[in-house]
């Protein structure tokens, strides 16, 4: 597969990006990269040494000199290590959640996250999923999709994807508020807001089930993008 094939996801929290990249990348036979995960990862590091996520030049400090690396798995994906080490699941914890909505703003981490990002497209190509990927990462590729959903659904969505993993006592009310904290935070950030330009295809997802959304992406980039052979499910 060509390694110049790069696609790009963006939108806000909840809305499915992870799942819509992963369809897309298996279909398509390319790698996938989930660029909120390195985001995640150093919030995580950030909790772990007891940083304050307020203090802007110790996590710039941080973000600086973290030996992050992007390891391909033979599913596509790519695992995060820290200093070696994966960083597993415990990167979506709620406090780290909230800890990287914060930390993710500082343009000194954006820019360390960006040069990794920019890397691990030019040499594998693939599907990149986050906030920013189209209008920042790899703002030269034709293929931009950016995904909504109304606040109250991607809440649901939330909800939903944290009652599967056995999650108990959940508050919809309180996941929608999470959701619209992180909504802000990314949309008014001064660095690389989340945002979306002529140059993307914008896709509400409210309506949708998860493989129509595929379904479209994979159709506009086989369509325009004949070197991307498609690969079909079970083949
Ligand atoms: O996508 P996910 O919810 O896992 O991302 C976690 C956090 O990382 C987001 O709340 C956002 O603040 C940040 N992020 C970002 N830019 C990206 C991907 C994620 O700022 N490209």
């Amino acid at each position: 597969m060509s390694s110049d094939l790069v696609i790009a996801i963006d939108g806000p929290s909840g809305v499915g990006k992870s799942t819509v990249a992963q369809g897309v990348a298996s279909r398509l036979g390319l790698p996938y990269l989930e660029t909120g995960a390195m985001y995640r990862a150093l919030g995580l590091e950030v909790v772990e040494r007891a940083i304050d996520p307020g203090d802007r030049q110790a996590v710039e400090a941080l973000a600086a000199g973290l030996e992050m690396s992007l390891d391909r798995q033979p599913d596509g994906s790519f695992e995060i290590r820290v200093q070696g080490e994966p960083v597993g699941s415990r990167i979506y914890g709620l406090r780290v959640t909230g800890v990287t909505s914060r930390t993710s703003a500082y343009p000194g981490v954006r820019e360390r996250m960006r040069e990794l990002q920019r890397t691990c497209a030019s040499e594998n190509g693939g599907v990149l999923e986050g906030r920013d990927i189209g209008t920042r990462v790899v703002p030269d590729t034709p293929f931009k999709f950016f995904l909504t959903a109304a606040p109250r659904v991607r809440a649901q969505r939330r909800w939903r994807q944290l009652k599967d993993a056995g999650a108990e006592g959940l508050d919809l009310d309180e996941i929608e508020r999470e959701v619209r904290t992180r909504d802000e935070r990314d949309s008014s950030r001064v660095d690389s807001p989340l945002t979306w330009d002529e140059t993307y295809r914008v896709i509400d997802t409210g309506e949708l089930s998860v493989a129509e959304v595929i379904e479209e992406i994979v159709a506009v980039v086989s369509a325009r993008a004949p070197a991307a052979p498609e690969v079909r499910p079970g083949s």
